[in-house]
């Protein structure tokens, strides 16, 4: 029997986010005959952002557009996805994997008293059940959950579940829902952005991930340059942020966003466990390293043992010829 899923959407001055596309499709999967239907948050008029989910594979929209919703808080947003979750009451719930979804779902969870499986990879139906895979011990090892009562309720990685093709010829209503959002007593009074302009690392289909071996800040100019070359984001190792070569937001591993690229170029960083912890699921490693030995090698599928200084240079020349 069909299932009716609710996919909490995410959107970014105006773009969605991918893996609310990514979570229409685990959704889909859900729901099977039932219906899958988006719901979004926010202070504008948020109907052609609703359009774009149905030609991504939502049967439906719901949008709750508040001066109050503007900015995100958990008060907030919590309070409109609850009125709709009440009006809809569905069998399940999705949303991506990301600061806001890992803020936003545990408190909804809580509200409904049901569970969360959180970071979820795959979603798949095996004998009527519906199975999740999840990362455990930085990514160390892969768990499947299964939820056998109440609502199914996960957060889904971004990256990882391709989304459908988007087809403008799918058809589905977006309806507006107001919500008297009150009572929010945390105010945002300014937004300051520290990464840098350009592809959003989560995101990000190539990263160009930088480490100690590059030595300074300006050590990292052609790391950015090879990123823009080849369309993709800068990210880097710990030790890198540590020794203030890079900004912390830059920062990939266990204390750090977790990252699943189609390329990832690991440049003058060793591999310690805790680096590996937020990329090793990336689809493709390249290690750039001068330790024959490193521990990087081990989890890259290519590997240039040379002096970083030597080898990016060539490799942004390489590519600029494509
Ligand atoms: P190093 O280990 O110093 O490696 C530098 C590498 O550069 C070496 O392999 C060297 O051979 C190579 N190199 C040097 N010069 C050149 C050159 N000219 N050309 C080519 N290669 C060169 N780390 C993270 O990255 N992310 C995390 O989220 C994270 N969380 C942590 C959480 C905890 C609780 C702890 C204890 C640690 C955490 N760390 C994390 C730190 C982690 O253990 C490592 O210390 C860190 O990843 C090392 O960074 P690195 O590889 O850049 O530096």
């Amino acid at each position: 029997m069909g299932k009716k899923v609710l996919v909490i959407g995410e959107q970014r001055e105006g773009t969605l986010r991918n893996v609310t596309f990514e979570a229409i499709a685990a959704a889909k999967t859900i729901s099977g005959d039932g219906e899958v239907v988006g719901v979004l948050c926010g202070s504008e008029d948020l109907s052609s952002l609703g359009q774009e989910m149905v030609a991504y594979g939502a049967d439906r929209v719901i949008t709750v557009s508040n001066e109050a919703l503007k900015q995100y808080t958990s008060e907030g947003f919590g309070q409109a996805i609850m009125a709709v979750i009440q009006d809809e009451n569905p069998e399940g719930i999705l949303m991506g994997h990301t600061a806001i979804g890992k803020d936003l779902t545990p408190k909804l969870a809580s509200k409904l008293e049901t569970g969360l499986i959180s970071d979820a990879t795959v979603v798949e139906e095996t004998g009527g059940n519906f199975v999740f895979t999840r990362p455990i011990y930085s990514g160390k090892a892969f768990e499947k959950k299964i939820i056998t009562d109440g609502v199914i309720f996960a957060t889904i990685r971004p990256n990882n579940i391709p989304a459908l093709d988007k087809d403008e010829s799918r058809t589905g209503e977006v309806t507006a829902k107001d919500v008297d959002v009150k009572d929010i007593r945390t105010i945002i009074q300014d937004v300051i952005r520290k990464t840098s302009e350009g592809v959003d690392l989560s995101e990000a289909k190539i990263i160009v991930a930088g480490g100690r071996g590059v030595k300074s800040s300006e050590g990292f100019e052609p790391l950015e340059e090879l990123a823009n070359v080849l369309g993709g984001a800068v990210g880097a190792s710990r030790g890198a942020c540590d020794a203030g070569y890079c900004d912390y937001s830059l920062q990939i591993g266990q204390t750090g966003k977790v990252v699943t690229p189609d390329l990832y170029i690991a440049v003058g960083i060793s591999g310690a466990i805790q680096h590996l912890a937020g990329m090793s699921n990336s689809k493709v490693i390249v290690a750039i390293n001068k330790d024959p030995e490193a521990n990087i090698f081990n989890v890259a599928d290519y590997g240039i043992v040379g002096d970083l200084f030597d080898v990016v240079p060539k490799l942004i020349e390489e590519m600029k010829q494509i």
